[in-house]
């Protein structure tokens, strides 16, 4: 369909949405800020050429979102299914917490960076709790609330695992450097293939927004990781911190950390570093 110009009133009183400027690109289409029954500011996600599956791919994040209730998680406002096709979210205005720690890099404390890798974990603890697996946990799916307050989004790539045990991918679309061994080997996605992905999200965090395995190929990544070798601890990741992201990056899925565990240990962090 067309542009969406801007300023459009879609539904007439109390229902309607104005749509405003571009915040950014998704991967279906433009993402515009608006503002839904007058006061709520939102954040929607369009879809351009919204047929079929096309329009079912688009819609199938929405879908996941639909069910989930969590103060560290992008929240859904609302779907509409017609002409056009559109996801609304409640808007975070500081946009991606990727490029919020390469702005506010000078004063952003330790504490704080503790805190969002805290906030992020709780959030991961919740999808763990409901066999849910996010796939994609990174800085550019984080978005940030406020100073004090991040939330993960970005559920194109989740499922639920349900009865399955793991989720085997058929995408391409995979983010390699962030990935545990069993995933890019195998395609096999569980919550402890998460934790993997979190670890390298904790050292993307602290090591304000570089990119993991900047110096590698995708194709090369695998090897590195198959003759033990990691991430390096970033200048400002705490010792102890570190020592937790390399049981994140240990090579069997279940010597790894749970969710829940992690929790436990970086609220000690935030509140009684000294012990723990
Ligand atoms: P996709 O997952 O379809 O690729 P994204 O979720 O990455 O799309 O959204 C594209 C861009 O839109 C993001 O980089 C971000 O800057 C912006 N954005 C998306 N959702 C929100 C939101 N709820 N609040 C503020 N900005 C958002």
């Amino acid at each position: 369909y067309a542009e969406i110009p801007e300023h459009t009133a879609i539904y007439d009183g109390e229902d309607d949405i104005v749509v405003g400027r571009i915040l950014g690109e998704g991967f279906f289409g433009e993402v515009h800020e608006g503002v839904y029954k007058k006061r709520t500011r939102v954040a929607i996600k369009t879809c351009k050429d919204c047929s079929g599956d096309v329009k079912e791919k688009f819609l199938s994040e929405a879908d996941l979102m639909k069910n989930l209730d969590h103060p560290h998680i992008v929240r859904l406002i609302g779907v509409i299914e017609f002409d056009p096709v559109w996801i609304v979210m409640e808007l975070y205005e500081h946009g991606e917490l990727g490029n919020y720690l390469v702005e506010q890099q000078y004063i952003l404390s330790i504490a704080r960076l503790t805190q969002y890798c805290l906030q992020i974990c709780n959030a991961l603890a919740y999808l763990e709790g409901l066999n849910m697996v996010h796939r994609d946990i990174a800085v550019r799916n984080i978005l940030v609330a406020s100073a004090e307050c991040v939330k993960l989004g970005d559920f194109g790539l989740s499922r639920y695992v349900d009865d399955q045990e793991y989720y085997k991918a058929s995408v391409s679309r995979l983010p390699i450097k962030w990935m545990a061994p069993e995933s890019i080997n195998f395609r096999r996605f569980t919550s402890a293939s998460d934790v993997w992905m979190f670890g390298v999200c904790v050292w993307e965090i602290f090591s304000m927004a570089q990119q993991p395995f900047s110096w590698l190929e995708n194709g090369q990544v695998i090897n590195l990781l198959e003759s033990g070798t990691r991430l390096g601890k970033p200048q400002k990741c705490p010792p102890t911190i570190y020592s937790l992201l390399t049981r994140c990056w240990s090579y069997e899925p279940h010597s790894r950390p749970t969710f829940r565990d992690l929790v436990l240990s970086f609220r000690c962090k935030l509140t009684n570093p000294p012990i723990c």
